[in-house]
């Protein structure tokens, strides 16, 4: 009789770009969160924590058995790295569970000024081999965040020969270029993809001229001119149908990429891939996909959706090279306040507008949904209305179903 593969469950780690967002991941089942400082980070404008911030999120989430790392990932030119050490070890002492970093500089001076904090190796990084994480593993990194660019064999492969942690991406928006390798930002915008500034260039619609130089023109095909800009922006990754791959494989950390996305896209993702990792680790053998994730993560997609580099190099079907397919689009205009059992009527913040009459559904963690019409709301001085324009207006109704605190409200657009 052959032995069972004992399987470790891996954590689901999600974006967190803002001390809201962070607390939502957690609620909605992430295990871990990862955020960005004051400095060193790559998104300069994803709502980087305060030192206070980062307190509060490390008590949330230790009061909810959950981690909170720290992305410091930028690649640091002369005199960026001046303060690094007082920025770890302040990291460190509140509680941070690891740092991640891509550039050496900053691994030598986190490892070096800031003792016992551990360093993940960012994806910035780009190690797609079992060797480079062997490397890292002798610098005392405990964990390597493999480039998005591995293929699923590499994975396998990596694994086999390595005992150090692979955290590797899940969900999430891809880069054309290699990840951490990318100067389009820089040249089109002045703006550092590799020091937090990426204006997602390869994302802007291009016209495509015709050589020989000198004489350009608009590309042709046989049906005449080019009717669609030309973009060189990829489609976005989604795994869920390929969980099981990543458990058996052996992913320490399962990542969904966004730190400057909504609560509602934290929300709905975190939910969707805590709900797939239960269900695997609960009956590995029995395991299907559930369709309702499926169609759950198109609720909160940006683009299409694909593998990425997993199965094979991605063809022009998993780029924009052409016209944008039409998505199905999903506006977040609610949150649950509290919910009175006796009376059935949720008060709500209001995060978008939306009227009587309008279907909406309504989720919280766990994967619980449910639809309604709105039939009658109230204002905060109990006068009835029949839209809710104001945003973060305070206002209640009924609801079919019992609802809780942190649920969420969607309505398709
Ligand atoms: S411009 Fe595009 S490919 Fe380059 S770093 Fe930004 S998102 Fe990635």
């Amino acid at each position: 009789m052959t032995e069972k593969k004992k399987l470790k469950r891996p954590e689901v780690l999600a974006p967190a770009g803002t001390l809201e967002k962070l607390k939502t991941a957690i609620h909605y089942g992430a295990d871990a969160v990862y955020i960005g400082g004051n400095a060193y980070g790559l998104r300069s404008r994803a709502g980087n924590f305060t030192y206070e911030e980062m307190a509060e999120g490390v008590a949330f989430a230790k009061a909810h058995n959950a981690q909170v790392y720290v992305a410091a990932n930028m690649v640091t030119h002369e005199g960026d790295q001046e303060g690094a050490g007082e920025f770890f070890r302040e990291l460190r002492d509140l509680g941070i569970s690891a740092v991640i970093i891509s550039d050496p500089t900053l691994i030598e001076i986190c490892a070096a000024e800031a003792p016992g904090l551990p360093i993940h190796l960012s994806t910035q990084a780009s190690a797609t081999n079992y060797e480079t994480l062997e490397f890292w593993k002798a610098e005392g990194l405990e964990r390597v965040v493999l480039g998005r660019e591995v293929s699923m064999a590499e994975v396998a492969e990596i694994r086999q020969n390595t005992s150090v942690e692979i955290e590797a991406f899940i969900h999430g928006a891809m880069c054309i270029s290699y990840s951490g390798r990318c100067t389009l930002s820089n040249h089109m915008s002045l703006r550092d993809a590799n020091r937090g500034g990426c204006s997602q260039s390869c994302r802007w619609k291009y016209d495509l001229y015709d050589m020989p130089f000198g004489e350009e023109r608009r590309s042709l095909t046989d049906a005449g001119e080019v009717s669609e800009e030309f973009s060189m922006s990829a489609v976005d990754m989604s795994m869920i149908e390929h969980i099981p791959d990543m458990i058996e494989n052996g992913v320490d950390s399962l990542k969904i990429e966004g730190r400057m996305k909504s609560i509602h896209y934290v929300s709905t993702v975190s939910n969707v891939y805590k709900a797939a990792v239960d269900s695997y680790m609960a009956d590995p053998e029995n395991y299907v996909c559930k369709q309702e994730w499926i169609d759950e993560l198109w609720k909160v997609a940006q683009r299409e959706l694909a593998t990425g580099f997993y199965y094979h190099t991605p063809t022009d079907k998993e780029q924009l090279f052409g016209p944008r397919r039409k998505i199905p689009v999903y506006k977040f205009i609610g949150e649950v306040l509290s919910y009175n059992e006796t009376t059935k009527i949720a008060t709500i913040r209001q995060r978008n507008h939306f009227s009587v009459g309008d279907e909406i559904e309504f989720y919280g963690p766990g994967f619980h949904h449910f639809h309604q019409s709105v039939v009658e709301m109230w204002n905060e001085d109990g006068e009835t209305i029949d839209r809710a324009p104001n945003p973060m207006m305070i206002l209640t109704m009924p609801v079919l179903e019992p609802v809780k605190p942190g649920d969420m409200i969607r309505k398709k657009t």
